[in-house]
């Protein structure tokens, strides 16, 4: 990271000073990928140790249930989560719509707009049901119209366009395998006209390669391409079924990808390829995913994860931590396409996230930098954003933990039983 003003004074009066001497500082990490919701179905039962499509399969008739008030007590742990671990931004994917959950986005916006948290939220979609060929059950499609125009109302109250903008909105059909070809074309029509970006889930399995293969005769690649999305405005999910050919397509497009290391072990998916899609042109973004396949929402362990990973495919001098703190900071603002977060330069927001080196874990740690992803750090002991603490003493500021948690448990117990 390069450094700047280092001993200077700021040009500005300042009415608060903090001694950060014993701090690690980074720049705000930006979480490109998650699914709030599923915190509440977290290390369920009956969807352990499945692989994507009978993962999802099972887990589809519970979220079927969905509440407003489960889906704003979900949303609100998960960004504490993320907040606790460093990270600044955070972007969600919420496709689920059910008779119980209309103003699911809304009552996102309201959550990170009181917490103090950047959000990218995403106006997911799903219209092929399981009586038309998709894998979802017919209770939580949408008619494409319905969607089109819930997706203009979103962006027209709540998409904010300037520097340090703190709620952008996003338009984001699931999948291949769960919206038609005329959502993916009309969400790609939609977003070129409002100038907002657009966000799906690609190439996650070698399941949905074959899927794509007999629904539409084409790879998902060419299924995206056709359906006017292999542009820098799109930043896909996973990404990791890619062959060189298609890599290069998405480099020279500038198409971003959120890397989901953490969600892809567990459900078995594999290993983006991260190295070769960086080198052809694409901003690589890090993400916890959905928390009912990575189970966590903590964004500094999962810069430890992609580090791991990543040295099962390279050698250990190409995924260095300076490269995952990368993807963990610049490459995820470019996939959400920002250009004032993500650094420690002047003229960036003040989105700030600092680590102390005091737990048994550090003890005898020579590389800060390195120890925050070698040792492990899960926590970071302040963040700040847009200037203002969120995290002091590595407590949430304004939120009483305990009381979310209580709350929270109960909801998912309230949601288990439903089915
Ligand atoms: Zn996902």
């Amino acid at each position: 990271m390069e450094k700047v003003a280092g001993g200077q004074q700021p040009h500005q009066p300042v009415n608060e000073t903090f001694d950060a001497s014993e701090h690690v500082l980074l720049p705000g990490l930006v979480n490109t990928h998650h699914h709030f919701y599923q915190t509440l179905t977290r290390a369920y039962s009956p969807a352990l140790n499945k692989e994507l499509f009978p993962w999802l399969t099972t887990l589809y008739d519970v979220w079927a249930n969905l509440n407003d008030s489960q889906m704003a007590l979900a949303s609100e742990l998960a960004m504490v989560e993320l907040l606790m671990s460093g990270c600044t931004t955070v972007a969600d994917h919420h496709y689920v719509f059910s008779g119980a959950l209309v103003n699911a986005i809304d009552c996102q916006v309201e959550t990170a707009q009181r917490l103090g948290v950047r959000a990218a939220l995403t106006r997911g979609s799903m219209s092929v049901g399981r009586d038309d060929g998709g894998l979802p059950p017919q209770t939580v499609v949408q008619d494409e119209q319905t969607i089109v125009d819930d997706s203009q109302r979103l962006i027209d109250r709540y998409h904010q366009r300037a520097e340090g903008a703190m709620t952008t909105i996003a338009l984001a059909p699931c999948s291949p395998f769960s919206v038609s070809r005329e959502l993916m074309r009309e969400s790609a029509r939609l977003a070129e006209k409002n100038d907002v970006r657009l966000h799906t889930h690609l190439a996650e399995t070698e399941d949905e390669t074959a899927y794509c293969q007999k629904l539409f005769g084409m790879r998902p690649l060419d299924y995206l391409e056709d359906s006017g999305w292999l542009t820098d405005r799109t930043w896909l999910a996973h990404g990791i079924h890619f062959n060189d050919d298609e890599i290069q397509r998405l480099g020279r497009a500038g198409t971003g990808i959120a890397h989901c290391p953490s969600s892809n072990m567990v459900l078995g998916s594999g290993l983006c390829r991260t190295l070769e899609l960086e080198a052809a042109g694409s901003p690589v973004g890090l993400a916890v995913d959905g928390s009912a396949s990575s189970d966590h929402s903590n964004l500094a362990s999962e810069m430890r994860q992609a580090l791991l990973l990543g040295r099962l495919r390279y050698s250990p001098s190409q995924v260095t931590h300076e490269a995952v703190i990368r993807w963990a900071t610049q490459g995820s603002a470019r996939c959400l396409g920002r250009t004032d977060i993500g650094g420690l330069e002047p003229g960036q927001q003040a989105d700030l996230a600092l680590f102390k080196l005091d737990e048994p874990r550090f003890s005898g740690a020579e590389n800060p930098l390195a120890a925050l992803l070698l040792c492990g750090a899960q926590r970071a002991d302040r963040v700040m954003v847009a200037g203002r603490w969120r995290v002091t003493g590595g407590q949430p500021c304004d939120v009483d933990l305990d009381a979310l948690m209580a709350r929270h448990d109960e909801a998912a117990r309230q949601l288990r039983r439903a089915i």
